[in-house]
């Protein structure tokens, strides 16, 4: 979702990235804390003063969100869950998941941390606060403390995929040993507290607050598509974990000879199949793929001359799979690499066929299209 960011630093591993999106709130706070809350909590100042206090304000904020995230990372890290990196965007920060957590106590824990390390952030900016003489910095200070409070508070409200969310699915997924169902259920809260967020915004505009109001009704529509979302994908995990890709996949795949010239590619490949990219074999082993865009390196002229084998891109982890691997893994795979197909090889490396992202979709409406008659007639005879 977000790997267009521009890339901060780098930090035991991971990498911190910021959206676009996130000036947006920089300025948003920056102005609200100049202008509102620091000539509150140490009146008496320059206009200035207060500026340069709004924008340490918000480097103790990103300061502060940036921990909390990799705190998550790090706990996600020591439970086998591989973190792509933290980015900032503009409702505040996300550790990005590649993959579920396999168990509840590692949800659990993983979901608690952040606010866990918000709430002792809070607690030293406060004892900080306590130790400066009253001036510009404590005020600072104080400010640091009051909002990583009031993070670790936010994240706790029981709504999926906030970290208390996941806490409540953790408990309920624990409980009744049904992960599909406490994602219902955690999900079904963060619809509930999306339209309150939502409805809060709406509220917050009639009464004239124009910036504020538009803030939580944005927030409110993340939150809801977040959770619909967090409980589509863990549906279409459910339904595909534990299938192997050879069910899915689709045998006998086009794919190009290595000694190909790029003419031949070109009129009985890309010009027969349509298709803006070919896995390239030999010997029926999977090599490399070759695309569009490998023409555009070379005149017309010299297709008739040049070898596929040259132009052609490595295959690798990202736009294969076994055919013996579980069907969620691929769809996790494509999610991530926003790929529509993935070509899959057996035990010894042979292109065996190509498994496509529409394939498994409609596989997915068709098997919730039949769980739906299943319950809708499960209902009549219960209602008879
Ligand atoms: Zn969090």
């Amino acid at each position: 979702m977000f790997r267009q960011g521009v890339t901060l630093f780098r930090l035991l591993g991971f990498e911190v990235r910021v959206d676009a999106s996130w000036l947006l709130l920089a300025v948003l706070i920056v102005w609200s804390l100049a202008a509102g809350w620091f000539p509150q909590a140490a009146p008496g100042l320059a206009t200035a003063a207060y500026w340069w206090m709004g924008v340490l304000g918000l480097l103790g904020l990103a300061f502060s969100i940036v921990v909390h995230e990799f705190a998550h990372a790090l706990v996600a890290r020591r439970h086998a869950m591989p973190i792509h990196g933290i980015t900032l965007f503009a409702f505040g920060g996300v550790a990005e998941m590649g993959g579920e957590p396999p168990s509840p106590r590692a949800e659990f824990l993983m979901a608690i941390a952040g606010p866990l390390t918000s709430l002792g952030l809070a607690a030293l900016f406060r004892l900080g606060e306590g130790a400066l003489p009253a001036g510009p910095v404590a005020a600072v200070v104080g400010y640091l403390a009051f909002i990583n409070l009031a993070l670790a508070i936010f994240n706790m409200i029981p709504a999926f995929p906030l970290d208390g969310g996941r806490v409540l699915r953790s408990a309920l997924w624990a409980w009744r040993k049904d992960v599909l169902w406490a994602t219902r259920v955690a999900s079904a809260g963060g619809s509930v507290f999306a339209f309150l967020l939502m409805a809060l915004g709406l509220f917050s505009l009639i009464q004239g607050a124009v910036v504020v109001g538009v803030w939580w009704f944005l927030i409110g529509l993340f939150v809801r598509a977040a959770a619909i979302g967090g409980y589509r994908e863990q549906v279409a995990r459910s339904a595909l974990s534990g299938q192997p890709v050879r069910r899915f996949m689709r045998s006998d795949p086009v794919a190009v000879e290595a000694q190909t010239t790029l003419q031949t590619l070109v009129d009985d490949y890309f010009y027969r199949h349509w298709r803006k990219s070919f896995p390239v074999v030999e010997d029926g082993r999977l090599t490399g793929c070759v695309s569009l865009d490998a023409l555009r390196d070379f005149e017309r002229t010299e297709w008739p001359m040049r070898r596929v084998r040259a132009v052609m891109a490595p295959c690798d982890q990202a736009n294969t799979v076994g055919q013996d691997e579980d069907a969620a893994t691929a769809l996790g795979r494509m999610r991530e690499g926003g790929r529509g197909r993935l070509y899959v090889t057996d035990a010894v490396g042979r292109l065996v066929g190509v498994l496509a992202l529409r394939d498994l979709v409609d596989y997915l409406e068709v098997r919730t299209g039949i769980e739906a008659i299943g319950d809708g007639r499960r209902g009549l005879r219960e209602a008879s």
